[in-house]
């Protein structure tokens, strides 16, 4: 076309629903500035521009252009030039993607600064400490992010320019200290990349954009992206804002502010503030910053200015808000808000405070909760005693109960988890790097940083136990392991415990307990009692909301009365898949071993009487626990040789026996029937209906146990409602077999205990012929149960055991997968055979009962995907149910 596309937008410009464009921090600065906050002027380069540059690896021709054009108009708003060399206009360039990626991108602070610039800087301000402070970190931040340097270079030049002068702090630097460490600087930018540091003003500029655009591929922001599920095309915006500084002495400074507090979601004044710094200095931890509410003795005018703000936004965003904000000679501003990331606790309790505050709806409150943040509620917790010692108290920072072996560095956190161990991360602070560590550790703990630092903001994002700031223990990460008070040295591997909900370091395991929200779905806390807190009262509000809106039905997976009766508890509605092989384990082996081994039909016969009582009583008491709902019984599943004693370990005792001169007749022959029923590949062999059409008796055995159970319950009074599921169904002609015999077996035993009962008959479809064939299969099943852990194998042709060690990681690595396909359906594959059997199993019978009793049934985005496909209910374990209520009734909404 002849249009030429806009690649530019001024603060002015945009809004907060322009996320996509403008990324989040864009929209956001655009929505404060129409509001009328005091944000500096700036413009936003969109996310179009940096897919556009991803895509070519150069700009769009026009961006230099509509750059020049809003930067002169930025010049004149400021009556500044960048870089002027009297008196300059310095500007920062942020990264700010759609979606929030905390700290995972760049951002170069003070660009326009050169050996010009930076006197007319110290002229104009009048001091000269600030313009060179301002400098260093410009070649800093630039010499990192745009340059690629090892920004460790710089943190040695600055270390050693504070040891030369005998002090820790940065502000103990004079102007002549900061200028000679300039010098340094400069001199590490020569040596490293054969080019002196650009000193014209507009190179700075282009490269610090460009470079942004880059950090969209950097290795920590594609880890993060992955962790969140953050699509990887979607590239990021770029802001250029006219700098405020909070370095200015002591009258000035920079902080981070809550309109609610993360933690607990409390109202109040939350935050950190930290005097005479500038920009990453409060997240980074590298001083200690001060609790906001000492804003208010320090520059009371800048702090109610602020909480004015803070109400503004709450009210005008119905949630709540973080805020970035800087103080400059006692003037206010705005650098950067969002609506807040929050713990799980947090989330629940601001949803319903805000119903009750009349900002929002209980629609809109089950919109503001997931299910993942409410299992985060259901982990358990530490209970004081044992004999764990404590060591210290830092910051709650993240809640949960982390117990690990201490390791110091995110490379042994990695390596350690990997072999099966549980760790828990020690740093002094964290820094994007850790991200790795963070992720396969249990916990994080850290001796520096407030609430607000990089460790705390990362380790809630991911709901992972965070301790930060425990101050009284001394890291050393070189040596590997801390100090506490009173000196207890903890060495790598020792056990420690750490509590994120209230700060405690311990040193040992402590034990454990469940949660009020467990409790409270076990029915011991009733939520209208005093002893219900606000959370559990609201948790209790929003899913009972939930089930009122939901379509879905959410039934569970269990097959003990003990499991049965706590998914009841917990809300299920029936038993979606009841598996009927660990019934046959323990003592029963033995049983199903003879059966197995039974060389006529009278010893065949004689294994089956002796295995049907016991049936009968596990169906009793299963159906006992779920009284008046359905229970789908699942006949016998695994491949048969699983009953069976180890083929290597009989060999041996075969052999040893022979070797001894007494070989022993049984044994010999029970190796004969392991060798026979020996697989290559037991995951696509003898099992499911296959093995009920080979064994004979074996399915019938199943059915009359189940069907005199159920009689047996209707006559005490009962209310049972069996329903019968053929697993491994591949053709219609497998289960047409099944339920002729079935049926058989069901008239008989109801003619004989004079009870009339409705039992359905029904398949899983879990492989993939099974769904193509679905219009055939319907018309000799009464429901479809889509086995989606089977489904996913067949349809991958990979085995879950075998493959998520083997190449899984390699897979998520390369970005074949998002997430594996055994966590969260995969849609366009799986989920496609799964439309299609829905389509067809209805349209040949439209009563058709559909329902899904793979792990997926309690994974949140796949209950979202059978709420889509017109599924009737998701089944999923006990302790998934109260998830699975929640997402269905998001996904309704
Ligand atoms: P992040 O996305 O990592 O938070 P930001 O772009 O928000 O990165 O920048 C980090 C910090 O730099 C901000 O919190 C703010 O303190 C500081 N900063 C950014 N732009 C400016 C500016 N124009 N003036 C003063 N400080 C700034
Ligand atoms: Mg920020
Ligand atoms: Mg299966």
């Amino acid at each position: 076309g002849t249009g030429t596309a806009t690649w530019v937008y001024d603060f002015s410009e945009g809004n907060k629903d322009q996320k996509d464009l403008l990324g989040g921090k864009g929209a956001n600065l655009a929505e404060m500035t129409n509001l009328g906050l005091p944000v500096p002027p700036g413009f936003t380069i969109t996310t179009d521009a940096c897919r556009y540059y991803l895509e070519h690896g150069s700009t769009p021709p026009d961006l230099g252009d509509q750059v020049t054009e809003h930067l002169t108009a930025l010049e004149k708003a400021m009556g500044k030039t960048l870089g002027d060399p009297s008196d300059p206009l310095l500007v920062s360039v942020r990264s700010g993607a759609a979606a929030s990626m905390p700290g995972m991108m760049e951002t170069v602070l003070n660009v326009g600064l050169n050996d010009e610039s930076v006197r007319g800087l110290a002229t104009q301000s009048g001091s000269e400490r600030f313009a060179w402070d301002s400098y260093r970190r410009l070649i800093q931040m630039f010499g990192k992010t745009v340059l690629d340097l090892d920004g460790e270079l710089f943190e040695h030049a600055l270390d050693e320019a504070k040891q030369e002068q005998g002090t820790e702090s940065d502000l103990d630097l004079d102007a002549g200290h900061l200028e000679d460490v300039v010098g340094r600087f400069k001199a590490i930018v020569r040596e490293q990349c054969g080019r002196d540091f650009p000193q014209d003003p507009r190179e700075q500029l282009d490269l610090a954009i460009n470079a942004v655009f880059d950090s969209w591929n950097s290795g920590r922001a594609i880890l993060y992206r992955r962790r969140e599920r953050i699509p990887c095309d979607a590239g990021t915006a770029v802001n250029v804002v006219a700098m405020v500084f909070g370095n200015l002495g002591m009258d000035s400074g920079t902080g981070v502010a809550f309109t609610r507090d993360p933690g607990s979601g409390e109202q109040g004044v939350y935050g950190d503030y930290l005097q005479n710094a500038q920009g990453e200095d409060v997240v980074a931890g590298i001083r200690n910053t001060v609790p906001l509410p000492e804003l208010e003795r320090i520059d009371e005018g800048a702090y109610r200015e602020l909480l004015s703000i803070m109400s503004t936004l709450e009210s005008h965003y119905r949630d709540l808000c973080d805020i970035e904000f800087t103080v400059e000679r006692n003037k206010l501003w705005m650098l950067q808000t969002r609506v807040g990331k929050r713990t799980a606790g947090a989330a629940f309790r601001i949803a319903t405070q805000l119903v009750d505050e009349g900002l929002i709806d209980m629609d809109e409150a089950v919109r503001r909760v997931t299910g993942d943040q409410l299992a985060q509620l259901m982990f358990p917790r530490f209970v004081s005693g044992g004999d764990a010692t404590q060591l210290t108290q830092g910051m709650n920072a993240s809640p949960g109960a982390a117990v690990g072996k201490a390791v110091f560095s995110s490379e042994t956190a990695v390596q350690w988890a990997d072999r099966g161990e549980e760790v828990v991360l020690v740093r002094r602070e964290t820094n994007p790097d850790d991200l790795s560590g963070m992720i396969a550790a249990e916990g994080v703990l850290t001796s520096r940083g407030g609430k607000t630092s990089h460790a705390a903001v990362v380790a809630r994002g991911m709901g992972k136990t965070c301790v930060c700031g425990a101050e009284e223990l001394q890291v050393d990460t070189k040596n590997r392991r801390f100090t506490a008070p009173g000196g207890t040295v903890v060495e790598e591997g020792d056990v420690i415990s750490i509590d994120g909900s209230t700060g405690a370091v311990w040193l040992g395991e402590v034990p454990v307990e469940a949660p009020a929200v467990v409790r409270y779905f076990e029915g011991e806390i009733d939520p209208d009692s005093a002893e219900a807190d606000d959370l559990v009262r609201s948790v209790h509000r929003i899913l009972t909301h939930a089930d009122e809106v939901r379509r879905l039905d959410v039934r569970t997976n269990a097959d003990t009365p003990e499991d049965t009766a706590r998914a009841r508890r917990f809300g299920a509605r029936g038993i979606g898949l009841c598996r009927t092989e660990h019934m046959f384990l323990g003592d029963r082996r033995q049983l199903v071993e003879k059966l197995i081994l039974a060389e006529d039909d009278e010893g065949k016969q004689a294994a089956l009487d002796a295995l049907a009582p016991l049936q009968r009583q596990d169906f009793l008491e299963i159906f006992e626990a779920m009284d008046g709902l359905p229970v789908t019984v699942r006949l016998l599943d695994p491949p048969l040789h699983e009953f069976l004693p180890d083929l290597t370990d009989l060999s041996v005792r075969v052999a040893v026996a022979e070797a001894q001169g007494h070989p022993d007749e049984a044994n010999l022959r029970l190796l004969a029937a392991v060798r026979r029923l020996h697989e290559q590949n037991p995951m696509l062999g003898l099992r499911g209906v296959r093995l009920g059409l080979v064994v004979q008796g074996l399915f019938a055995m199943q059915v009359r146990a189940i069907a005199e159970a159920a009689c047996e319950r209707k006559r005490a009074g009962g209310d049972p409602r069996p329903e019968i599921m053929i697993p491994l169904v591949g053709a219609v002609q497998e289960l047409e077999a099944i339920r002729e015999e079935s049926e058989q077996v069901l008239a008989a035993v109801f003619q004989e205990c004079g009870v009339e009962l409705d039992v359905l008959i029904g398949t899983m479809i879990e492989v993939p012929r099974a769904a193509l064939t679905a219009a055939e299969i319907a018309s000799s099943a009464e429901f479809f149960s889509f086995g989606t852990n089977d489904l996913t194998q067949m349809t991958w042709g990979f085995s879950r055991d075998d493959v998520e060690a083997a190449f899984f990681h390699a897979y998520l690595d390369k970005g074949i997968f998002g997430v594996s396909p055994f966590e969260s359906l995969d849609r366009p594959g799986v989920g496609r055979l799964v439309e299609v059997a829905v389509q067809e199993g209805r349209s040949a019978r439209p009563e058709l009962k559909l329902g899904v009793c793979g792990e997926h049934g309690g994974d949140p985005d796949s209950v979202h995907f059978f709420h889509e496909v017109g599924l009737d209910y998701v089944s999923c374990s006990p302790f998934r149910v109260p998830v699975a209520r929640l997402e269905a009734g998001r996904a309704a909404l």
